[in-house]
């Protein structure tokens, strides 16, 4: 079966849990690679650059997106975030299943440039539920949490696009629903079309 890496898109609800279950995710299962994104965004309280975030100025994100080191941008809130290339491909190539937790217009459009993309879409149990873990966060204004919820709405709509939802209750159930997608994905015959094809040459050789 083919040794190359696949990309995983996680995207989900600002406050659904995303970066409390990939942690969990990269602790439990070690063929994973989380790529860091670059964001104009200003660091919360306790990130770190090059950790949680590259953090750039606009000039530099709009320098980045010119040179083509981005596989995909999108604005989300009023600022940008960007997937660098490199660190993605290279772990692909080293056959680390790369997990990328962005917003929505980034997943569709990697979708589009690489088919075999897993999309998995984060739930949290109930809006209201959210809307708790949002103001007990205590990293955003309630401002910004009114857009957030928002922009909410707004990706509800887009969540059809996706391959499958994980629902967020228990962070264990969910690392392990998730795990066994990606292996999933994996074994499906359009993501093994090079290993098919060896395969028939060999029968006919035979
Ligand atoms: P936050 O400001 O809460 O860290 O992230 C805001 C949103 O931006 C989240 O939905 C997050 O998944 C998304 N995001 C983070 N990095 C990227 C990226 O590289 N590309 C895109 N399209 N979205 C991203």
């Amino acid at each position: 079966m083919s040794e190359q890496g696949i990309l995983v898109v996680v995207s989900g609800f600002s406050g659904a849990g995303k970066g409390t279950l990939i942690k969990a995710m990269l602790e439990r299962h070690h063929n994973y690679a989380l790529s860091v994104s670059a964001t104009t965004r200003a660091p919360r309280e306790g990130e770190a650059d090059g950790r949680e975030y590259f953090f750039v100025t606009r000039e530099k994100f709009e320098e980045m997106i010119r040179e083509g080191q981005l596989i995909e941008h999108a604005r989300y809130v009023d600022n940008y975030y960007g997937t660098p290339r490199q660190y993605v491909f290279q772990q692909m190539a080293d056959g680390k299943d790369v997990i990328l937790e962005i917003e929505i217009q980034g997943a569709l459009k990697i979708k589009e440039k690489f088919p075999d993309a897993l999309l998995l879409f984060v739930m949290p149990p109930s809006a209201d539920e959210l809307k708790r873990r949002l103001v007990g966060r205590g990293t955003e204004t309630l401002e910004v949490i009114d857009q957030r919820l928002h922009r909410a709405a707004q990706e509800a709509e887009g969540m059809t696009s996706y391959d499958y939802i994980l629902i967020n209750d228990k962070v264990e159930t969910c690392v392990e629903a998730m795990h066994q997608l990606i292996q999933a994905q994996h074994r499906r015959v359009s993501s093994n079309l090079d290993f098919i094809e060896q395969m028939k040459s060999e029968l006919k050789a035979i």
